[in-house]
């Protein structure tokens, strides 16, 4: 995961980084065991008890979740975080964030501090300010926010099942108040527990209990440089649908930490029919849903904690809106046809190719290709399936050499015809965008049907990390690496958060 692209490396190295990967991968599985649906369903149907009265914040029911929290901290023998040698920092009277420390291990890199954390507050009994209704009842947020609060208590299990803390420290927090606007998040970031510039990364997970469709938001990739290729390597193992969404405002506590130039990520399974309804209950939670997001999470955080050095915030991430990723992945405008033909093939036992239509004023029509005229060859190929042809029609050199047979004063004639085809010769049939926040990606804006791209299945909005096992530091170096390459290519894509390998026949290059 933290080690893109080697084949170029020699072998005893080869054999320590593959043996380092190897680990990462063993210690993924270890901690990925710890975390599990069972231990997320017990602190969501604790805290989403009808005792804990919807947890407002300040409240009777508020204050024993806060304790129940700090219990569990001081179970996994996390160091106190709050004030005065406790797990609490009291604020505006009655509420109080639960903050605990794993202390990195690593001389250089221990102070710096990842905060990972959720709210555990909610709306109480409900009022007209904070509740889409009915209003009196009991509020129990199983979804908003005890799995988020669960899903974090399951990270620290996910460490701790390791055995060895990691290199950088990791603050756990659950704040308080978060309901009435980021009150605790807000009042830390202004009061930290812990100094506010050795803090390099926030992650918040809000409403991770309804997992549908595998898709999961994560906010705040924009924050910083390189952030969507981590999430998506890390995503390997739990293969869920990432919706990497460029908006970013403050509706959860990531947003006190973005405010103050800090790198944030935030994870959402999305608003559901449940939100802010006393029916946001326990029952409904898909707690197996909870539990893959959660080791993501895990997954995120322990890479951010171990990896050598992390990226800076990126001040561009405040003026970046939703309309500018579709500016970003906007389709190319499609290309003029090379031929300007329509085939189908005909009854005869060999299936031959026909034209059913030519286009006016296109290649073929200018060329003297006809409507009824049956392919012979093409380019000096001998006709075989539909799909071939139109694949041949992108990469070959104008002008064609096409031979057809067709009737003519009730006599069968074969012609050849010289097609000069518009447009150039396509040998893979991509192009590509680059994003400023993903250095050594590309990002598709053009997949020709029929190239070897697209029939390798490549689509608009791909991106892509590696070709052949090596990364590249920019398009240019992404296009001198295609246009040099020959035989099958490996491309590294990545889909929304999926990684996946596509081999593309990449047809020789033309003398
Ligand atoms: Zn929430």
């Amino acid at each position: 995961m933290r080690l893109a692209g080697h084949a170029h490396l020699g072998v005893t190295f080869l054999g320590l980084i593959c043996f380092a990967e190897l680990a990462i991968a063993n210690e993924l599985t270890t901690a990925f065991d710890a975390i599990n649906s069972s231990d997320i369903k017990i602190h969501i149907d604790t805290l989403a008890d009808d005792s804990f009265e919807g947890r407002e914040a300040g409240t009777r029911g508020g204050h024993a979740a806060g304790h129940y929290l700090a219990q569990q901290l001081e179970r996994y023998g996390l160091k106190p975080a709050g004030e005065r040698g406790s797990y609490y920092q009291q604020f505006r009277g009655n509420c109080r964030n639960i903050l605990g420390m794993l202390e990195g291990t690593d001389p250089d890199r221990k102070h710096e501090t990842i905060v990972v954390g959720a709210h555990y507050d909610h709306v109480g009994y409900g009022s007209r300010k904070n509740s889409l209704g009915p209003i009196g009842y009991i509020h129990n947020g199983a979804d908003d926010n005890a799995s988020g609060v669960a899903g974090v208590l399951e990270v620290i299990e996910g460490f701790l099942a390791l055995g060895q803390p990691p290199r950088r420290s990791v603050l756990f927090a659950f704040w308080d108040g978060e309901e009435q606007g980021l009150w605790g998040s807000k009042h830390w970031a202004a009061e930290p527990t812990v100094p506010i510039d050795r803090v390099v990364m926030k992650i918040n997970a809000d409403m991770i209990g309804h997992l549908r469709g595998n898709q999961v938001t994560i906010y705040g990739t924009r924050s910083s440089r390189g952030l969507r290729r981590l999430v998506s390597q890390c995503n390997t193992s739990t293969d869920l649908t990432l919706d990497f969404t460029w908006e970013l405002k403050a509706n959860s506590d990531h947003y006190s930490f973005f405010d103050r130039e800090i790198p944030v990520l935030m994870l959402h399974t999305g608003l559901n029919e449940f939100y802010h309804r006393p029916i946001d209950d326990a029952h409904r939670i898909n707690h197996d849903g909870s539990q893959s997001v959660a080791r993501l999470l895990f997954a995120i955080t322990h890479e951010l904690a171990n990896q050598d050095d992390l990226p800076a915030f990126r001040p561009s991430a405040r003026s970046e809106r939703p309309e500018h990723l579709v500016e970003l992945e906007r389709p190319a405008p499609p290309r003029p046809p090379r031929l300007g033909v329509t085939l189908a093939t005909n009854g005869s036992e060999s299936r031959e190719i026909v034209l059913s239509h030519v286009y006016p004023g296109l290649p073929a029509d200018r060329a003297g290709l006809k409507p009824g005229d049956v392919l012979l060859s093409f380019a000096g190929q001998p006709m075989s399936t539909i799909e071939s042809l139109l694949a041949q029609v992108v990469r070959t050199e104008s002008p064609a050499t096409v031979v057809v047979r067709r009737e003519n004063e009730g006599q069968l004639e074969t012609v050849e015809l010289a097609v000069p085809l518009d447009g150039k010769p396509l040998r893979l049939g991509i192009s590509w965008r680059e994003d400023g926040a993903e250095p050594g990606t590309v990002v598709l804006c053009e997949v020709v049907a029929n190239s070897a791209a697209g029939l390798a299945g490549l689509q608009v909005a791909d991106r892509v990390y590696q070709v052949g096992g090596y990364g590249f530091a920019n398009g240019d170096e992404f296009r001198d690496t295609v246009n040099g390459w020959t035989g099958p290519m490996e491309l590294l894509v990545e889909r929304q958060g999926r990684l996946k390998t596509v081999t593309i026949d990449l047809p020789s290059p033309q003398m």
